[in-house]
């Protein structure tokens, strides 16, 4: 273990939290009530399907019921990359057609806008700097890979990517070995907690009822069961990603994929004169166990990565901590970015849950013969997503109960998509740690041979994952 792991905090929740007031409780539910739609899990996808339904009808009553408070989850804890990224996109350009998969990128970048844009409009200061997503290469394959990936971005209808060259890279961010880099404007780094806690008030203003510290244990169609009470309502709609598998009935639906994050000390200021990093881009790399990092508004470097990728059982972390050997591995990618760093503090470390379905694709549904509703799946790009899915899931209800016809949205070919379970233990255990593995000795294997060509590990990995 790192000598200055002494010092560093493992868990309460997240960093994100470290500089903000704890936030007061909402109260419990208290006894058996009804609404007109009910929403179960306070993180962004909850928020926002709660947010945009209650603007489009303010007449509705909506009830979200959290588990323990809103922001709990990933959305309160997430590194903070706000892009135009969905999970599942090249599986639905090969089911629907690529014009199908062109209308649901193109509704990913305007979402980047959206949230920005929203955020401004409710009074929400979540540190959003709207600087894009810069994604490096430090190997000829993964040099190969990020060539591959910004030609199919631009087939994919993006107009003002970048693909920038090592020097090009240095004049953003002075990353040791970085061969070359692609760059979007469609990505903003956010203060994930400052996003999830202003949206809670937000739409708690609007007129919806949250209460906290109400675990569901069960929906089924018309029914939210918890320990305090049972709310009944034509529409319920689980938001509830990670956390799924702990509902009656879900546990093979989405894993409970692991990702971690560390915090350094804030940085000096001649320290970030040697790193550059003026444009504040949301940070990633082509690994196949990938590096994802903002610089924060308050100076430091946050970095995550896959870690432990999965608990034995579906199981989520104890509120967020994390294995010493995690924090271990993250700040070696940290000093290998930046080996000016290496005698850096590492202030915080933490994980959370993403929810993964078994063909990695995210989706919104809405079945019309049960009135239950689920919007996830994101794997690790959720924040924009998670908007998308807000206002899809408004259109969906709308739809339904007869007050709107089709949208745009509701025709976007990850809409009612149905994807079969996942495999029972120890098979799935097994699995995803077989998987994380062939990753990684790929990118070793990457790194020593100098190959331009993808591992081979790594194909088949993809192969047999199902990615
Ligand atoms: C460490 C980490 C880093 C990430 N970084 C990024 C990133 O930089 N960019 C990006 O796009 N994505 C990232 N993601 C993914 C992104 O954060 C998520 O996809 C997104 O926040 C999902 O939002 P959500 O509301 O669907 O889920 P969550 O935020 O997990 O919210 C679900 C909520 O439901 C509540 N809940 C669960 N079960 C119940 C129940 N039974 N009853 C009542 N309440 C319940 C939970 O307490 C929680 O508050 C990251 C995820 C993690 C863990």
């Amino acid at each position: 273990m790192n000598a200055s792991a002494a010092s560093t905090v493992n868990g309460g929740i997240s960093f994100w939290y470290a500089d903000q007031p704890t936030p007061t409780p909402r109260e419990p539910l208290a006894g058996d009530a009804s609404a007109d739609v009910c929403i179960v899990g306070g993180g962004y996808t909850g928020l926002w399907t709660a947010y945009y339904l209650k603007k489009a009808a303010p007449f509705l009553r909506i009830t979200l019921l959290e588990q323990k408070f809103c922001g709990y989850g990933a959305s309160g804890r997430n590194g903070g990359w706000l892009y135009n990224g969905i999970a599942g996109r090249d599986r639905y350009a090969a089911k629907h057609g690529k014009d199908a998969a062109m209308r649901l990128q193109e509704a990913m970048n305007a979402t980047v806008t959206e949230v920005v844009e929203t955020a401004a409009t409710e009074g929400i200061d979540a540190d959003i700097h709207h600087g894009g997503v810069l994604e490096v290469a430090y190997t000829p394959a993964q040099l190969s890979r990020l060539k591959a990936f910004h030609e199919a971005e631009l087939a994919y209808g993006e107009k003002d990517r970048l693909l920038l060259g090592a020097r090009e890279t240095a004049a953003r961010i002075r990353i040791a070995g970085a061969v070359g880099s692609s760059w979007t404007p469609h990505g903003a780094r956010i203060h994930p907690v400052k996003l999830v806690t202003g949206l809670a008030r937000a739409v708690e203003e609007l007129g919806v009822v949250i209460h906290e510290s109400t675990p569901v244990t069960e929906i089924r169609p018309k029914h939210a069961v918890t320990p305090y009470g049972t709310v009944r309502a034509p529409y319920v709609l689980r938001c509830t990603e990670g956390f799924t598998a702990a509902l009656k009935g879900e546990k093979r639906t989405w894993l409970p994929m692991n990702s971690s994050m560390i915090a350094t000390e804030p940085l000096t200021d001649a320290q970030w004169e040697r790193i550059g990093w003026a444009g504040r881009e949301a940070l990633g790399d082509m690994a196949h166990a990938y590096m994802y990092a903002q610089r924060t508004a308050d100076g430091r470097i946050a970095l995550g990565g896959r870690g432990v990728p999965y608990r034995f059982g579906s199981k989520t972390d104890n509120d967020g901590r994390t294995q010493p050997a995690t924090i271990d591995a993250l700040r070696e990618i940290l000093v290998r970015l930046f080996p000016s760093l290496a005698g850096v503090r590492i202030d915080h470390a933490w994980s959370g849950v993403l929810g993964v379905p078994r063909d990695w694709c995210a989706t919104a549904t809405l079945d019309r013969s049960t009135g239950l509703g689920w919007a996830g799946g994101y794997v690790g790009s959720g924040v924009a997503t998670a908007n998308l899915a807000g206002r899809t899931l408004r259109d969906l209800v709308q739809q339904d109960s007869g007050q709107a016809g089709p949208t745009d949205l509701t025709t976007l070919p990850w809409v009612n998509h149905k994807v079969r379970k996942w495999e029972p233990e120890p098979a799935r255990w097994l699995g995803v740690h077989g998987l994380y593995a062939a990753y990684r000795t790929a990118d070793r294997r990457e790194t020593s041979s100098h190959s331009a060509t993808t591992d081979g590990l790594a194909r088949l990995a993809d192969r047999l994952s199902g990615r």
